[in-house]
């Protein structure tokens, strides 16, 4: 029997969790994948080896135990498993849906050689959601609170993971926000089928319990300034995201029907929660000839999105080759599966038409020698050009910094690239040059994950406890 279990991972092969119908994932705004039942948790997380030097805690950003709580849940012990995993993270749930786990934990997995890497994101999702739905709370009952407050800019992953630590070292963090909930591009970025809302709202009642304080609605910089709050508190984390829309720098982008990712998916998300203010503000793509530009996560973000919308065709176009796309393949294959057409090697170089869009005018690339990131440069082609019809595009070319004009009144330099300086190597982790003024997540290290942006926003919190001497 013993011999069975240790070769659990030949006799049990890997298997995911069963997608919803295509014809249901193709309307609609809800998480694609169905629920494990706990047999199937048990049975996938018992083909982890258990290796003595895990790779995939490694690889993880937020180094997370996975072995150990694999072995908990496969025991059925959830509630030990949801402790553990929140040792580490403050957001397993999210962390389980959107990480792109074929790049981290599960690409570094002993077993994604040959036989199929332990399905460790949904059983970490498993884990908090069962654990949660069982009405276990973080335990908050030795915390020793002590009389400091920070305020934290920011309710995104990097801001929530700082206030996170904070709290539960007894110190009181109020995270200002400008959206009406929580969750940064979370909520208002990622769409509904990859991460449905209710995942946010519950972690907003939850820190709310362990004595985070939220205001929302609440812009910094116009409804309240940065030195009200520099008085008032102890010290500062800003974890304030990348909003500067990268642009193509070819002709025809004002024109109109042409539109940046961002507003699109945050049209969609505010019309689907009720946080619409103006109905004019809603894009629809629907009935329309679709292009997406990008091969990121917001471009498949934006494909899908179009999808559900009605739209009448979606062509993403990308001017790598598909080996080279910097976006997840799970997200690829889902956009694939629900009638997203791929035109690899085509290089967008102008949008045409009469007063509104009527094409993309792309050439054809060949892949060249590696650039400085060791990816391979598309060359195009010359004489390959040809115009891909549509009524609306969709740009996501990804995000820049967005520095605000008080950073410099309060001393808080920026890199050459507009990234808050905040390193992680000096006395106190990620401080900026104001001393009492932290960063971490997308603004310091430009746009990234999730999973890194929580892992920042961690340890920020630590170089705060000790520069508050905590
Ligand atoms: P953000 O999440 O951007 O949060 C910043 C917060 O600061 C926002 O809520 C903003 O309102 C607030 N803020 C800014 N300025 C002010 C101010 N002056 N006053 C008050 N509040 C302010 N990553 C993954 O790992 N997996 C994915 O599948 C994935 N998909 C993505 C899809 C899209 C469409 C996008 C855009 C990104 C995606 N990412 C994904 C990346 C990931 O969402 C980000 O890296 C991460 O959210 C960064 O966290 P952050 O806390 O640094 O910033
Ligand atoms: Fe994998 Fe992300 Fe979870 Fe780490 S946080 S174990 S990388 S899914």
């Amino acid at each position: 029997d013993r011999l069975k279990n240790d070769f659990q991972f030949i006799e049990v092969g890997r298997q995911d969790p069963t997608k919803k119908d295509i014809s249901t994932r193709k309307h609609e705004f809800v998480e694609i994948y169905q629920p494990f039942s706990q047999e199937q948790v048990a049975d996938q997380s018992h083909r982890c080896l258990e290796c003595g030097n895990p790779y995939c805690e490694w690889k993880c950003p937020v180094h997370n135990y996975i072995p150990n709580w694999l072995k908990l849940v496969s025991e059925g012990n959830i509630v030990e498993a949801a402790e553990l995993c929140h040792q580490t993270n403050s957001l397993p749930e999210v962390c389980g849906r959107v990480c792109p786990q074929d790049r981290l934990c599960e690409g570094a997995c002993t077993l994604n050689d040959g036989f199929g890497a332990v399905t460790i994101g949904n059983a970490e999702k498993y884990i908090t959601d069962t654990a949660f739905a069982m009405g276990w709370r973080p335990d908050m009952s030795k915390v020793t609170w002590t009389k400091k407050r920070v305020a934290i800019i920011g309710a995104g992953p990097a801001g929530l993971g700082c206030a996170d630590i904070l709290v539960r070292n007894g110190v009181k963090p109020v995270v200002f926000d400008r959206n009406p909930e929580i969750g940064g591009l979370l909520t208002f970025g990622i769409p509904e089928f990859k991460l449905e809302k209710t995942v946010m709202s519950r972690r907003r009642e939850i820190f709310t319990d362990m004595g985070v304080e939220f205001r929302l609605n609440t812009e910094v910089g116009k409804d309240i300034q940065m030195e009200e709050i520099l008085e008032e508190y102890d010290a500062v984390f800003m974890g304030m995201g990348t909003y500067t829309y990268m642009k193509g720098g070819f002709p025809g982008e004002d024109l109109s029907g042409v539109y940046d990712a961002l507003p699109f998916l945050v049209s969609n998300v505010n019309r689907n929660l009720g946080f619409e203010k103006d109905p004019a503000d809603f894009i629809s793509v629907k009935d329309k000839k679709v292009v997406v530009l990008g091969g990121g996560d917001t471009a498949m973000d934006c494909n899908r999105t179009s999808i559900r919308q009605g739209a009448e065709k979606v062509t993403c176009a990308y001017r790598r080759d598909e080996a080279n796309m910097p976006g997840s393949v799970r997200e690829v294959q889902n956009a694939r599966e629900e009638g997203v057409e791929f035109l690899f090697n085509r290089q967008p170089i102008a949008i045409v038409g009469e007063g509104r869009v009527e094409g993309v005018k792309v050439v054809t690339t060949q892949m060249g020698e590696p650039d400085e990131n060791g990816r391979r440069r598309p060359e195009p082609i010359p004489g390959s050009e040809e115009i891909i019809p549509a009524d609306v595009v969709l740009i996501a070319f990804g995000f820049r910094p967005s520095p605000e004009p008080w950073f410099e009144t309060h001393g808080i330099n920026l890199n050459n690239w507009g990234g808050v300086v905040a390193p992680a190597e000096q006395k106190f982790k990620y401080q900026t040059t104001n001393d009492k003024v932290f960063a971490g997540g997308d603004m310091v290290r430009g746009s990234d994950l999730v999973v890194t942006a929580i892992w920042e926003g961690r340890e920020a919190a630590e170089g705060i406890l000790d520069y508050l001497d905590i």
